[in-house]
């Protein structure tokens, strides 16, 4: 299995960790001739969704990226990365990869809790570790999303098809387990 780490901006390189500890394959991919290579995922980082997408843009990664997850590649998209897949941001109106039936809020909570840690039941897995930076939460899941995880009465994690979001950072934890969903949802 080899996946595909977008590594313009952010917290790529704990996902490449992440992956390497399950004995997982990853190629971080800046420019367009990196993501032409064959892959079996996509995994979309956090960081600042603004300054991914700018760059994204500037390198003709959006519509390539955005196409091949259409088209079925599975991808996983985490705090910044789930802002990129969702279809609605309630507030911003950017350009987007736009391919999950999810409306999201960026900076949802606040100045004040801008970055925080809680244990929480995530579906198919139990409690596990949850680390917020300025994070997202989403605020509507049309047909097909299945909500994994919930916070405080917002949805903080949801799957739809080959498609897997969280609000938090699960590579900035030594739990793997989510990276393990990801991965047998790939081979699923
Ligand atoms: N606030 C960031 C954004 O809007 C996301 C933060 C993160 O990825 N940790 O893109």
């Amino acid at each position: 299995m080899r996946i595909a780490i977008l590594a313009l901006q952010g917290a790529f390189e704990e996902h490449q960790r992440m992956l390497h500890s399950l004995h997982v394959e990853t190629f971080l991919v800046r420019k367009l001739s990196d993501w032409q290579q064959p892959k079996d995922g996509v995994i979309l980082p956090g960081g600042e969704s603004t300054a991914m997408l700018r760059i994204m843009k500037d390198e003709e990664l959006l519509l390539p990226i955005r196409q091949e997850i259409a088209n079925g590649l599975p991808a996983f998209g985490t705090c910044a990365g789930m802002i990129l897949l969702a279809k609605e941001v309630e507030n911003d109106t950017r350009e987007r990869i736009a391919t999950m039936d999810i409306s999201v809020l960026r900076n949802a909570y606040g100045r004040q809790l801008g970055s925080f840690f809680v244990d929480e039941e995530f579906k198919g897995i139990g409690n596990v570790p949850m680390t917020f930076i300025r994070a997202p939460y989403i605020t509507k899941v049309r047909e097909g999303v299945d909500v994994l995880s919930s916070h405080d009465g917002h949805i903080i994690a949801a799957r739809q098809g080959k498609q897997l979001v969280t609000s938090f950072h699960p590579e900035l934890n030594e739990d793997t387990r989510i990276h393990q969903y990801f991965l047998n949802m790939i081979q699923e």
